[in-house]
């Protein structure tokens, strides 16, 4: 299409254990600018099975935030993750809106799905972006920033004229869409789409860490390093989580040392968080720790040695014992 012509968005809105997760509203809100005030937002969510009820309260909750036609593919093959069968699901709302513009959470299944949406529409692909500069034409020129290097550096990239724009949003990076007024919601409508011939089939999903906030859009994260020292050392840090709301995380030092699970390793072979507010307690700040956290917005490091490095990237920096100021947080916290 021309860069004059109206210009279509889609969003694959995400849902995770029947919730719609808040990168979808993230991703709904990009789709919105980049659309233009001239322009249209569609949505599509993809369930089924246990998960079918959801699929209409996640759909409802799109149309209330500015997608015109919120598409839902329910189909109790889809109640599990299958990355072939989801994207035959956004290619079958591709097919129905003709969008210029593709958008999905830089999640798991965000990474897996938007590769094949780029390639089956001939497309371009931006991951992980971080933020996203709109002119007032809407999309058409917009430039988009992504970190590089673990973090240590940030690209800005446009799309080439003409061909559909495919881009991963990073959760907890970019303000969600906001409710539209009473009155101008959108429609919800039944899609169909047609399985792949071969895909894989999610026999059972083992959860390590059921209960707690998903670190990715945590807003707040309480962390603990190699300086907990233990399994039982993280029970302040647990506590002072519960207490602000917010999500445990750790360093790979921890989780080599068996005091927690990997599914809490933060940095460049664990997971890459933004929150609000990051609590590092006796993390040392080692590069490959940082390449996961240094965008945080803002960094509380509490570390017993003046000269960790983790210093050199915190906001706030409490030099003492952990086992000493975290309760003392808590407490504190507790008391507002
Ligand atoms: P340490 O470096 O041992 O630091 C412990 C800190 O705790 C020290 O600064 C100490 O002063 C402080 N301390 C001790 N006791 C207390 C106390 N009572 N109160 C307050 N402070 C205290 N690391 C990651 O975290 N994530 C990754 O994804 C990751 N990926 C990696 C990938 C590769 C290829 C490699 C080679 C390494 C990777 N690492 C990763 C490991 C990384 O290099 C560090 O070894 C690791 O981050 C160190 O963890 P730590 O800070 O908890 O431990």
């Amino acid at each position: 299409m021309s860069d004059t012509e109206k210009r279509t968005a889609l969003v694959y809105a995400e849902c995770a254990e029947g919730a719609l997760r808040r990168v979808a509203l993230e991703a709904l809100g990009a789709a919105r600018r980049l659309a233009g005030d001239g322009g249209s937002v569609h949505a599509v969510v993809v369930g089924g099975g246990a998960s079918a009820a959801a699929l209409g309260t996640a759909a409802a909750e799109l149309a209330a935030r500015g997608a015109e036609v919120v598409h839902v593919v329910d189909d109790p093959a889809l109640a599990g993750f299958a990355p072939e069968a989801y994207a035959a699901a956004i290619g079958a709302a591709i097919a129905a809106v003709q969008p210029s513009i593709i958008v999905l959470g830089h999640t798991a299944a965000g990474r897996e799905l938007a590769p094949r949406v780029a390639a089956a529409v001939n497309g371009g692909h931006i991951a992980d972006v971080t933020a996203v500069d709109v002119d007032d034409d809407g999309g058409a020129a917009a430039i988009f920033t992504r970190p590089l290097y673990a973090g240590k550096a940030f690209e800005q990239r446009r799309f080439l004229p003409g061909a559909p724009q495919v881009i991963t949003v990073r959760p907890n990076n970019l303000p969600v869409a906001e409710p539209v007024a009473p009155g101008s919601e959108g429609t919800i409508a039944a899609l169909a789409y047609s399985a792949p011939p071969l895909w894989t089939i999610v026999r059972d999903v083992v959860r390590k860490a059921s209960g707690r906030i998903d670190l990715a859009e945590a807003d707040i994260i309480v962390s603990g390093g190699r300086g907990v020292r233990s399994a039982e050392g993280f029970a302040p840090l647990e506590e002072l989580a519960a207490v602000v709301g917010g999500a445990v995380g750790a360093s790979r030092g921890a989780c080599d040392a068996g005091y927690c699970d990997y599914s809490l390793q933060i940095g460049q072979t664990g997971k890459t968080v933004t929150p609000k507010l990051y609590i590092a307690c006796g993390i040392s700040g080692a590069i490959q720790h940082l390449a996961g956290m240094s965008q945080s917005r803002v960094i509380v490091a509490i570390n017993k040695d003046p000269d960790a490095p983790i210093f050199g990237v915190a906001d706030y920096g409490i030099v003492g014992d952990l086992f000493d100021v975290v309760p003392l947080l808590t407490e504190q916290f507790r008391a507002i």
